[in-house]
């Protein structure tokens, strides 16, 4: 556990969340502030900081994988959009990874 990361205090059950799914390596719960009628985010257990590192790890990498598809198997999603944002430019505020899995909407590509 990461000090002062908020996902991480959601894992430890420090902050509420709306859990939507967990395993063994991951937890989805719900975005906090949604930008879809569907937003959830799926993160691992472990602090992992952003997509990259998360690279670095195969077993990491392939579990996080499932957990996005359980969750997208689970809530019936159609069509979604995955987004790992990183780095401040590109809007990254929490330094955990995690998927955003956005669905409900019609969406434009690119996002802008
Ligand atoms: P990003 O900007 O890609 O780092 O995404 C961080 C996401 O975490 C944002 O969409 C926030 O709305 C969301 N978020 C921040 N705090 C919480 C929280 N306590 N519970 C659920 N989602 C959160
Ligand atoms: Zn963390």
């Amino acid at each position: 556990m990461a000090d002062d990361c908020i996902f991480c205090a959601i894992v430890a059950g420090d902050i509420p969340a709306t859990k939507i799914r967990e395993d063994g390596d991951t937890l989805a719960f719900a975005d906090i502030d949604p930008k879809a009628p569907v937003h959830i985010l799926v993160v691992p257990k472990r602090h992992i900081p952003n997509i990259t590192d998360l690279g670095a790890d195969a077993e990491a990498s392939a579990a996080l994988l499932r957990g996005v598809r359980a969750v997208v198997e689970q809530e019936g999603l159609g069509d979604f959009r995955t987004v790992f944002n990183t780095g401040v430019g590109v809007g990254q505020t929490v330094f955990h990874v995690h998927a955003h899995l956005l669905a409900g909407r019609p969406m434009t590509w690119p996002p802008g």
